[in-house]
């Protein structure tokens, strides 16, 4: 522990490679800040480029060493433990992740408890992730293929839900046998490196899992664009999911990017108002925006859109903003700097736009840390630029429709796909715009769930593969196809097959 000049108590914290708790090979750390108070409360290894090729070596070689002779049973059971460990350090886990990146405890709370969920069902699919017996259509052969490792796996997450995302990745990484180097956010680093004395604790052997710090782009860089890595597994914004693929691009890397979005809520007339603008609270004033999944344009029929924007207005009028710990605060502040001066350059855009700002756009100036308000815009047009672009912050745009067609013209005039919902009582209407929609998930009068067992990703601008399910272990598995020839013969050397 050290005192920071404002007399804060700074906990120091170490990277994990092959096993052991490391500083970065430079000496240098930096300061994590709590969104909260504006002040440093962790310090963190700010590794480079060689810290990076350390980690990517240890992973490598773990990949050979005792992790290799595990069967797809005994890695469920290390991974099934860990889990067990998540749930019993769920709270202090939630409270690190608070502290990193300003989210409400509460929220933090119920995806800690959650989250030993992915372990388990990545444990119980490790040995069911099976391969096949192809009938031959060569009587002298036996056919079969094996699903192994992809190798090393590179997991680059942003700061929003720090152990949530890895878990998407890691889990099923290592259900399949992979080894990993992880990094997290340089906003939110604590609970991810916490998390690695439990893998320690657990059983993995050393290597298995590295985790290296840093601030700024440069070890996601040379992560992303390191020879080394068979697969990078990327979380975080389009802008820099684009520059992963590109660096991916030049080494082959496998690459599956889950990105931003823009994603719609489309109410109908017929719809339960009171159930659609709850809705609508949890889908973008709730993780105060900060959730890839934000539904952050509203899309509602004109003869109900007073009456909606009514609703939503008078429930971001109540919202308890405050203190992320306090259990009763409804919105945190924004986790980062960046974050508040982008909403903020949001709310002034809008208004030099022409949009009805119908409450809030401004900042809580009383409060310190980086609060907005929530905030609903109105009069809004397809070109403004807080319809196009993703805010990640507690702003909803709202346009209105007159027919089905322009609901779903409107809902999918975005680049990005991630989700949507539609809110309607007609049961065919719903199903035939759920599949009309453009977007990797869509709720039916519900918004923000997601389960381990549920396929997750976005198309276009949001990204490429689908996490959690039963396929995504394939993401991290070669298929190997073994011809077994049975008659001991030979053949023509000069024709195939
Ligand atoms: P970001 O893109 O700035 O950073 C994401 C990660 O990439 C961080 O670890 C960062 O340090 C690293 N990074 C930065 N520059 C890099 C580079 N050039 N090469 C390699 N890595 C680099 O995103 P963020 O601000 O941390 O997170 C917010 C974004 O994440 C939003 O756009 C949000 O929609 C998206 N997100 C998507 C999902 C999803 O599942 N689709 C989930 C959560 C967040």
């Amino acid at each position: 522990m050290t005192s920071t000049s404002r007399g804060e108590v700074v906990a120091q914290h170490l990277m994990a490679l092959d096993g052991k708790p490391v500083s970065a090979l430079s000496g240098h750390t930096y300061d994590s800040i709590d969104p909260y108070t504006g002040a440093p409360w962790a310090r963190v290894p700010d590794a480079g480029a060689d810290d990076v090729d350390a980690a990517v070596a240890a992973a490598r070689t773990a990949l050979g060493g005792p992790w290799r002779d595990l069967t797809a049973t005994q890695r469920g059971h290390l991974l099934r433990r860990l889990g067990d460990l998540i749930a019993r350090d769920a709270e202090q886990l939630a409270e690190l992740e608070t502290r990193d990146n300003g989210k409400l405890l509460r929220e933090m709370t119920g995806q800690m408890a959650y989250l030993p969920e992915w372990f388990h069902y990545y444990a119980g699919l490790a040995d069911k992730h099976e391969g096949a017996v192809i009938p031959s259509d060569k009587a002298n052969y036996l056919v079969y293929t094996r699903h192994e490792p992809v190798g090393v796996v590179a997991a680059i997450v942003p700061w929003n839900s720090p152990l949530l995302l890895l878990a998407w990745k890691l889990a099923p990484a290592l259900a399949a046998g992979c080894t990993m180097v992880v990094k997290p956010s340089d906003y939110a680093p604590v609970s991810t490196l916490a998390f690695a004395a439990l893998v320690d604790e657990a059983g993995f052997p050393p290597g298995v899992v590295n985790i290296v710090t840093g601030w700024g782009p440069d070890v996601g860089k040379a992560l992303a664009a390191h020879p080394g890595i068979d697969k990078i597994a990327f979380t975080g914004s389009t802008q820099v999911g684009r520059q992963v693929a590109k660096a991916a691009a030049d080494n082959l890397t496998r690459v599956s990017l889950e990105l931003g979005g823009k994603s719609a809520q489309v109410i109908f007339a017929d719809a339960d108002l009171d159930a659609a603008a709850n809705g609508v609270v949890a889908g973008v004033f709730a993780a105060s925006g900060q959730t890839c999944m934000a539904g952050s344009r509203v899309v509602v029929h004109e003869d109900v859109a007073g009456a909606l924007v009514e609703r939503i207005a008078g429930r971001a009028a109540t919202i308890t903003i405050g203190n992320p710990l306090d259990p009763d605060t409804e919105m945190g502040p924004m986790a980062t700097d960046r974050q508040y001066d982008t909403v903020l350059s949001h709310f002034a855009d809008a208004r030099a736009e022409g949009a009805t700002i119908v409450c809030g756009g401004e900042p809580v100036d009383d409060l310190g840390g980086y609060f907005v308000r929530p905030t609903v815009l109105t009069d809004t047009t397809p070109d403004m630029r807080a319809v196009r672009e993703e805010i990640f912050g507690p702003v909803v745009t709202v346009s209105t429709f007159a027919d089905e067609a322009e609901a779903v013209e409107l809902a999918n005039g975005t680049d990005f796909g991630l989700a949507g919902s539609v809110w309607t009582k007609d049961v065919h209407r719903a199903h035939r715009v759920a599949a009309a929609l453009r977007a990797g998930t869509v709720w039916i009068n519900a918004y923000r769930v997601v389960a381990p067992h549920v396929p997750f990703g976005g198309v276009g601008a949001s990204g490429i593969g689908r996490e959690n399910g039963i396929a995504a272990i394939g993401d991290y598995t070669e298929t190997k196809a073994v011809w077994v020839e049975l008659t001991g013969q030979t053949r023509d050397p000069f024709t195939l097959g």
